[in-house]
């Protein structure tokens, strides 16, 4: 049985799924050194309402704090990216010559699952086939993120894969979970926006006064979103064992 809910890392919401801790779904495939890492093959993007909330306490600014260390990450004038690993070579070597031998280790599952010709119709779906070669910086194998909810980005909260929304996107109430999930994406943009005027307004950026910021966002206070509950959905139906 699959199932989906929603809960809470104090405020910020974060969509759950009873399937990720025993992820077998083609989005959490790993041809890279990395196994067992889900679906965090993504390098997050941190706009400046994830970096005013980090602000807020020393928790927070911890977080930031590695972030900025994490070698990947790059510092734009009003966002971060945290780039993680990538295993080019091995990537390449899967487009030329459809060579699965990655780091040593054969992913046998894998080799199986393109046996598969609905699977490998769903593969050629997939456009960026690198998110099989990557991994992100702050994803512990066989652990998961290593960043508290509240403080990671709302691709990493509310992301779902889509072998676990066809499995309950047939359930009525799985639509509030979409209507939610665009009016806060909403919010925050409108948020962002805002943020990103405060700075320009004071002819700051991320780049060029970082400090200043952190000490500027410490000091500003946080709105705060309603993010409703939402009724959890259970599926009678298994997700299909695909690799
Ligand atoms: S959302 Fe899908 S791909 Fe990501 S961990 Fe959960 S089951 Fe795996
Ligand atoms: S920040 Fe955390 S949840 Fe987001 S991709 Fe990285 S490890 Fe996964």
């Amino acid at each position: 049985m699959a199932g989906i809910y929603a809960d809470f890392d104090e405020s910020i919401p974060r969509y759950g799924c009873t399937h990720c801790s025993n992820c077998n779904s083609l989005f959490g495939a790993s041809l890279c050194k990395v196994k067992n890492r889900g679906c965090c093959f993504y390098f997050p993007k941190f706009t400046l309402v994830d970096i005013h909330n980090m602000c807020q306490s020393m928790e927070g600014l911890q977080v930031l704090f590695k972030i900025i260390i994490n070698p990947g990450t790059e510092i734009y004038r009003y966002y971060i990216h945290a780039k993680g690993y990538f295993d080019e070579k091995g990537y390449n070597k899967y487009i030329c010559e459809k060579h699965y031998t990655i780091d040593g280790y054969v992913n046998s599952c894998f080799i199986n699952y393109m046996n598969e010709l609905s699977s490998v119709e769903r593969l050629h779906e997939i456009q960026d086939q690198t998110i099989f070669f990557r991994s992100c910086a702050f994803v512990k194998e066989g652990y998961g993120c290593t960043i508290p909810s509240k403080y990671r980005t709302y691709i990493c909260n509310l992301f779902l894969c889509s072998e676990v929304v066809d499995s309950i996107k047939h359930f009525k109430s799985y639509e509030n979970y979409i209507k939610e999930r665009d009016s806060y994406m909403r919010w925050l943009n409108w948020e962002n926006e805002n943020l990103k005027h405060l700075l320009r307004d004071n002819s700051l950026n991320l780049i060029d006064n970082l400090d200043h910021i952190i000490k500027l966002f410490h000091e500003l206070p946080l709105e705060v979103y309603e993010f409703p509950k939402l009724e959890p959905i259970e599926s009678e139906e298994n997700l299909s064992p695909n690799i």
